[in-house]
């Protein structure tokens, strides 16, 4: 505990105080902070990382919350300069509209709308769009760049104003953000008010039945508050009113779930996909805290862990020089779990908000992909597993003279 950071003592969606203790991943400094490598090595405290389980509603959580002020003062992500995303938003938009059979000019309100990518895409066809976005150059560069935005924290206040002002939204789209806030209940309230009688919201996040089963336990770190599973959510949308009618699984993030929500008793029949999944839920006893997934997935992370150390204690000794590849927040997780901070040199990442930066804490100098050539490893640590394939396809000269891959999960090999 230190300053930064509050204990919460009661569950974020039921209020529950009775929580069990389901997973502990070693301490790590905020995941994201890479350092400018300018401005040299600064001390970053590693802050604790576990995860509750609510014993009343089954949500997943961690209940240690930093400071949001800390945890995102360094905030420089921009949607476009996220590769494949506005495609991706592209396809989204249209789905939802072809799905939802929203009527032209049917107000969209998108929280956390980034530089305005997703409202474009809505605007294209035929919505009118209304961004929430709190980092304020970015909110006034959409503005500029036709996207009305509001250069402020979504809160239950904003929403009545923007109703106000706005009239009610028929739809509300929120996208990997639900995860990250800590009030959801003054959240959610917001979005009911602002939502029209027949509105949709629609809200996109990672699904913890898949971080389970896809072994994605670096998807756990600070800004990512929630765990999500279905049964919970339920629960919690209806102590506010509100009814989850519909759900898709889709790929991203690991395994994520789409889901659209209305007001209690809106138009819209619930499907079955709905019960289907709390069905499952809990047949695979996903909700309580002493089940015995929970033990499986810490043994399969341990079996793991001890492999990798293994593997790369064989391959130090013999002399390899060995590179990380990928710099992300996930890979801080990894890196210090598994504890890797002193076995490798350097990190590989082509994004290039990472160039010439120093990764978080244990400040290993991040570079771009020519730094294969440049510095010749032995042998790469693809740290962003979930893209070895790609990685792998992507460094073929690499391989042809003689270069190995370690991938450390969801099983341990070296190709
Ligand atoms: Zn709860």
């Amino acid at each position: 505990m230190n300053d930064v950071m509050i204990h919460r003592d009661s569950c974020r969606l039921c209020g529950g105080r009775d929580y069990h203790l389901i997973l502990r991943l070693a301490p790590t400094p905020i995941a994201d902070a890479y350092v400018p490598a300018l401005e040299g090595p600064r001390k970053q405290e590693s802050h604790q990382l576990d995860l509750y389980l609510c014993a009343t509603c089954g949500h997943a959580q961690l209940l240690d919350v930093i400071d949001p002020a800390v945890l995102y003062r360094d905030y420089i992500y921009v949607t476009t300069s996220s590769m494949g995303l506005s495609d991706h938003f592209k396809g989204y938009a249209r789905h939802v509209v072809e799905k939802l059979k929203s009527a032209p000019r049917t107000l969209v309100v998108d929280i956390g709308s980034n530089d305005g990518t997703l409202l474009g895409h809505f605007q294209v066809l035929g919505l009118r769009g209304l961004g929430v976005e709190p980092a304020h150059e970015i909110a006034r560069a959409a503005t500029q760049s036709g996207v009305e935005t509001q250069p402020e924290f979504f809160t239950p206040r904003l929403a009545a104003s923007l109703r106000a002002s706005h009239g009610p939204a028929g739809l509300i789209t929120m996208n990997n953000l639900f995860a990250n806030i800590d009030d959801l209940q003054g959240t959610v309230a917001g979005v009911r008010d602002l939502l029209a009688p027949d509105g949709v919201f629609v809200f996109e996040t990672f699904y913890f039945l898949d971080y389970l089963q896809n072994l994605v336990f670096d998807f756990m770190y600070h800004e990512h508050l929630s765990y999500f599973t279905v049964r919970p959510l339920q629960r919690f949308f209806a102590s506010l009113g509100l009814e989850l009618f519909d759900l898709e699984r889709v790929s991203t993030k690991g395994g994520s779930l789409r889901c659209f929500v209305q007001h209690m008793g809106g138009p819209r029949v619930a499907t079955p996909v709905v019960a289907e999944r709390a069905a499952e839920e809990e047949a695979l006893d996903l909700q309580n805290p002493h089940s015995e997934l929970f033990q499986t997935f810490r043994a399969r992370i341990e079996t793991q862990r001890s492999l990798v150390m293994a593997e790369l204690a064989r391959l130090r000794a013999e002399g390899k020089r060995i590179a990380g590849y990928g710099a992300s927040a996930t890979t801080t997780t990894l890196i210090y779990h598994f504890g890797i901070t002193d076995q490798i040199d350097y990190l590989i990442d082509d994004n290039p908000a990472k160039q010439n930066t120093l990764s978080p804490g244990c400040h290993l100098p991040v570079h771009d992909s020519t730094a294969v050539t440049a510095l010749k490893p032995d042998v790469i640590l693809i740290l962003a597993w979930r893209y070895s394939d790609a990685i792998m396809a992507q460094q073929q000269a690499f391989r042809e003279r003689g270069g190995r891959f370690l991938i450390p999960l969801p099983e341990c090999r070296l190709i």
